[in-house]
């Protein structure tokens, strides 16, 4: 099913796009949770991280790749954190997987 997310790729809807390559794209988050709060995204629509597969692994290990590179364009390469909400139960609401990359403030742990 595709989600506003994928109507941010066909630019049909407006987004702060920060990176892009020919496999993801990066676009800062509308309710940012950090300073820093940026959406990775796969150009393929995969509905959530359980959903993918072994032919999905290239394209995963890209997105890790691929977050860093954001994080060290956007001045935080030093300090970030990467949540994947994989779920509804698990904070999930867009259906469209992304990696949430954040930064720009003390990060705590234990996660809420
Ligand atoms: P989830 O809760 O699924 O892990 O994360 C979805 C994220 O998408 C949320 O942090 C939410 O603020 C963000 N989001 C929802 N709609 C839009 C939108 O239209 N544009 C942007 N840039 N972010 C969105």
């Amino acid at each position: 099913m595709p989600t506003l997310f994928s109507k941010i790729i066909a630019r049909e809807i407006p987004a702060d796009i920060v990176y892009e390559d020919e496999m993801c794209l990066a676009f800062r988050d509308i309710n940012p949770q950090a300073p820093v709060h940026v959406l990775l995204i796969p150009k393929q629509e995969i509905p959530k991280l359980a959903d993918a597969a072994a032919p999905d692994q290239a394209l995963l290990g890209h997105m890790m790749l691929a977050a860093g590179k954001v994080a060290r364009q956007l001045g935080v390469g030093d300090a970030f954190r990467l949540v994947i909400n994989n779920g509804a139960e698990a904070g999930q609401t867009v259906f469209h997987l992304h990696l949430h990359i954040l930064a720009g403030r003390p990060l705590h742990w234990p996660p809420g």
